[in-house]
């Protein structure tokens, strides 16, 4: 076993820090949270940088990059930005665009890629219904075969980056998931529903809404309602039917870099703290890190961290050998929903440790702990599947499935 990264890796790594340092540093990464909204001027650099589509394989018309290179690079933007909104736009621009490169048309991918290379694009997931998000093999959205296109009719809710693909960028979509056939997982088809072409949304049927969430500002959460929306049959992803399995790969991968910007994101509080306990000074002027009370703790959070960062290499490791035919896709899959277990729940805490650290001050907004803890929050609480479907996973795969059924 060899722990170190190859000088491209090592390098890579670097030039991301040094890159959201020079765009979100010095406390910007907070006003942006605060804000609300994307600078459009930052997502066009980092496209520009590469960080968008890393993964995509040369031949399918990507950068070339691996996974371990994409979780390297969500790592530090999770840790230059800890609201984790850019982490969070990163991610889905990296997961989702290599399905839609893997399983789409070459012509659609092509134009979503080459876009996403100026940061001229938003490309993510339209899964989740009003009827809920777990139960993703009940699926409500409805489409209909037409001559040469599907009609589609439903609703989809908390989707992330409604205002950035339809407001912002040139091209904006989704793979959706929606029903064309029985009930079941077999009866879902994936499409690249791309309503924003040419910088004009073109799909008539289509209102969205933006909803008004409690972090991780900076990326916006909406609901996406279709009337009859008409999708091209050319943009069917792995054929009809497959759409569960294809969504299932894209949150597989997804989960990688979730818990990659959690680790980074949790690497920034515990920073924050270790600082804070070295120069409080109490009783008698003693730093508060003197106290096992405050040091034991942070040690925890540094232990359960590095456990967490270690999984998540891992992980994005072993998702570089199973597109080599290398490892297993039931491998793959118990490693990712592992790592987004451990590595969201164990940000979580340490960002609650980093509060309790700084005391009663960081409850005031100027100190900006709590947009991680927010950040992290949303993982915890469903984004990129609910925790307890994690532990589904990874016990299906640990015990057996005749064992394990969570439906
Ligand atoms: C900020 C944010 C951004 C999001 N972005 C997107 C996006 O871009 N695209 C998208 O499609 N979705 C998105 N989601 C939705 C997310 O995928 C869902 O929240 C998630 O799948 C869970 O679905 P749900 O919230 O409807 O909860 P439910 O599915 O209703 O579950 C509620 C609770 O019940 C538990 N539960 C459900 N079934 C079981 C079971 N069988 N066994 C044990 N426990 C169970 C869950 O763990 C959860 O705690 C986002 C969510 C958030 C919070």
């Amino acid at each position: 076993m060899d722990f170190s990264f190859s000088s491209e890796e090592a390098l890579f790594k670097e030039s991301v820090s040094r890159l959201m340092e020079r765009l979100v540093g010095g406390g910007r990464w907070a006003e942006i949270d605060e804000s609300g909204v994307i600078p459009w001027d930052v997502v066009r650099e980092m496209g520009r940088q590469g960080l968008f589509a890393i993964p995509v394989p040369e031949d399918l018309g990507g950068p070339g990059g691996s996974w371990l290179m994409a979780a390297l690079a969500l790592e530090e933007i999770g840790r230059s930005d800890p609201s984790m909104g850019l982490a969070v736009f990163t991610l889905l621009n990296n997961a989702w665009p290599f399905i839609l490169a893997r399983h789409g048309d070459s012509e659609v991918s092509g134009e979503v890629l080459e876009a996403l290379s100026r940061g001229e694009a938003f490309y993510g997931i339209a899964s989740t219904e009003p009827s809920g998000g777990s139960d993703v093999a009940g699926i409500k959205t409805r489409a209909e075969a037409g001559d040469g296109y599907y009609k589609v009719v439903g609703e989809k809710i908390l989707i992330s980056g409604v205002r950035e693909a339809l407001e912002q960028a040139e091209i904006g979509g989704w793979t959706l998931l929606a029903r064309t056939g029985s009930g079941g997982h077999r009866g879902l088809t994936a499409f690249a529903f791309i309503p924003k072409r040419n910088g004009r949304v073109e799909a008539e049927g289509l209102e969205y809404e933006i909803l008004d969430t409690i972090g991780r500002k900076a990326i916006s959460t909406g609901i996406l309602r279709l009337e009859g929306v008409e999708i091209p049959k050319k943009n069917v992803l792995g054929g009809e039917g497959r759409g569960f399995y294809v969504a299932m790969e894209g949150f597989t991968l997804a989960r990688i870099l979730v818990a990659a910007a959690n680790v980074g994101a949790a690497s920034w509080a515990l920073e924050k703290a270790v600082e804070w306990a070295r120069e409080r000074r109490l009783f008698g002027g003693r730093p508060i890190a003197s106290f096992q009370g405050v040091s034991f703790p942070l040690a925890e959070a540094y232990v359960e961290l590095e456990a967490a960062r270690t999984l998540v290499y891992r992980t994005a490791w072993t998702a570089d050998r199973f597109y080599r035919g290398e490892a297993s896709r039931e491998q793959l899959n118990m490693l990712s929903a592992a790592s987004k277990i451990k590595a969201v729940e164990t940000a979580f805490k340490v960002f609650e440790t980093a509060m309790k650290t700084l005391g009663g001050i960081s409850f005031v907004k100027e100190t900006n702990i709590y947009r991680g803890l927010l950040g992290s929050l949303s993982y915890l609480v469903g984004a990129e599947g609910a925790q307890n479907i994690m532990r589904y996973i990874v016990a299906r795969d640990l015990i057996g499935r005749d064992y394990v059924k969570h439906g």
